[in-house]
């Protein structure tokens, strides 16, 4: 049989495409090695929001009193945290299955390789067998970074994120290496768990691609609250659970995360030998097309932004494409919004003041009576960007939970191009934090 297409990966971006394509009518085989669901559902997006609101709840309960709420001799069970972590992964993983669960549909479990393409057919091989597709959707996503650092190989004491979320125990202390998203969100994690953390972030700042001012607040009070930050601090070598940086000082912890980005998995492409690369990634055009005819990529494969909600965006692209639905829809790559799970939570949208001279209108999340009556002693910050002529709104940056809940209506504003006039007429509930996005037009 000659699939309509075939995809590599179930992660978002490839359980995405199977379940559109199948649904069109077209009959298509996803190959995946471990679980559906990929890195965001196995080993990155769920089960870190999964610990990630277990820790909020505890450090919440602990620090009750400032809402006038008695709670003595707070605690946690780890293990059951973990367990809770397990059921919730496995939960949404079943509903993948389901999802991809019709008769257009094939789901293979296994490491599946190209063998051969010509602009006719795609042959893919998966243990014995061998399966040929008119079309070829490369998901094979990414994987963790391991910077060249003496000592960092093989060493029980180093940590990525994948080893972090499946320990047992938590560590007695730790160090994380990178101040990224990763870094900064198992900084939170331990911390609200009472676990000492250091983080050692090479560049001037932690989280280098948010808006500063936003940064700022997070970093006084995570400073405050008590986790070490050292910038620009680079790390020279590791030995055991020793940790040398380039000034000479030692820095030792029970655990090492390393969190230093995360790169293409490139793996059973290697018979694609015309396939075009940038910087270890697959290029693809607007439409998630290769230079090769009948051959797509979606997702952190590619390089582009690696998230998930991007991945899957780029998959209902893809196969659009090979649909040729009219219009040819393109990524609005202007009005991703990105959500860095801290606490409190930083959401972004748009342009960046360094991207572009906008007028920028800055307003302390306070001017919300929900933020105010829910956040004791918080600060937050929402900070928009609009163009000088149009008046449209081209950014939205905001830190104050919970706005990764709202900060998909300043994504339809910057998608949609509304001007400050236009979005004005828009009705925010009352009382919420999201009318902050109202308050500062
Ligand atoms: P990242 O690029 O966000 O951060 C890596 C950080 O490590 C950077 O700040 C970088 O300057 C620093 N760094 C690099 N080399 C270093 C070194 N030798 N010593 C010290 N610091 C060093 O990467 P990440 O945090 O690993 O995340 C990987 C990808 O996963 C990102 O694209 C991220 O957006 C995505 N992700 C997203 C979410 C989310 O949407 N909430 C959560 C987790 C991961």
């Amino acid at each position: 049989m000659k699939y309509y297409l075939a995809i590599l990966g179930g992660g978002p971006a490839g359980y995405t495409a199977a379940e559109i394509a199948s649904k069109a009518g077209k009959d298509v085989i996803l190959f995946e090695q471990n679980a559906l669901g990929g890195t965001c559902l196995n080993v990155g997006c769920i089960p870190t929001k999964t610990l990630l609101y277990s820790a909020k709840q505890y450090y919440n309960a602990a620090h009750a009193d400032k809402y006038g709420v008695k709670a003595e001799n707070v605690s946690f069970d780890y293990v059951k945290i973990q367990q809770r972590k397990t059921k919730v992964v496995r939960k949404l993983v079943a509903g993948i299955r389901a999802k991809l669960n019709n008769e257009h549909c094939t789901v293979i479990n296994g490491a599946a390789s190209v063998v051969s393409r010509t602009d006719d057919v795609v042959t893919i091989a998966c243990g014995e067998e061998q399966y040929e597709a008119e079309n070829l959707l490369i998901c094979t996503g990414s994987t963790n970074f391991v910077p060249p650092i003496p000592g960092i190989k093989d060493n029980e004491h180093v940590w990525d994120s994948t080893t972090a979320l499946d320990a047992k125990e938590l560590p007695a202390s730790i160090v994380i290496v990178g101040g990224g998203v990763i870094g900064m969100e198992f900084a939170t994690l331990y911390h609200e768990l009472g676990v000492p953390v250091t983080v050692i972030e090479a560049m001037p700042t932690i989280l280098p691609n948010i808006d500063q001012d936003i940064v700022a607040i997070l970093r006084e009070k995570y400073e405050k609250s008590g986790i070490k930050i050292l910038t620009n601090t680079k790390v020279v070598s590791i030995e055991g659970g020793k940790l040398k940086v380039e000034s000479g000082e030692i820095i030792e912890a029970d655990k090492i995360l390393v969190s230093v980005g995360r790169r293409a998995n490139l793996q059973g492409l290697e018979a694609l030998t015309d396939l075009e690369y940038n910087r270890g990634a697959i290029v693809v055009d607007d439409f998630m097309k290769t230079n090769l005819p009948n051959v797509y990529a979606a997702g952190d494969v590619t390089g582009k932004i690696m998230l998930a909600h991007v991945a899957s965006r780029q998959a209902e692209v893809a196969v659009g494409r090979m649909l040729k639905q009219i219009p040819l829809q393109r990524i609005a790559y202007n009005a991703i919004p990105s959500v860095v799970y801290t606490n409190p939570e930083i959401a972004c949208v748009g342009i960046t003041e360094k991207d572009f001279d906008a007028e920028v209108r800055t307003m302390p999340m306070t001017f919300s009576g929900r933020f105010v009556a829910e956040n004791e002693g918080e600060n937050g910050l929402c900070k928009m960007l609009i163009d000088k002529k149009s008046h449209s709104v081209l950014g939205v940056h905001m830190i104050g939970n919970p706005c990764s809940e709202f900060v998909a209506a300043a994504s339809f504003a910057v998608r949609m191009g509304y001007t400050v006039d236009e979005f004005k007429q828009v009705v925010f509930p009352h009382p919420t934090v999201s009318e902050i996005l109202k308050e500062i037009l």
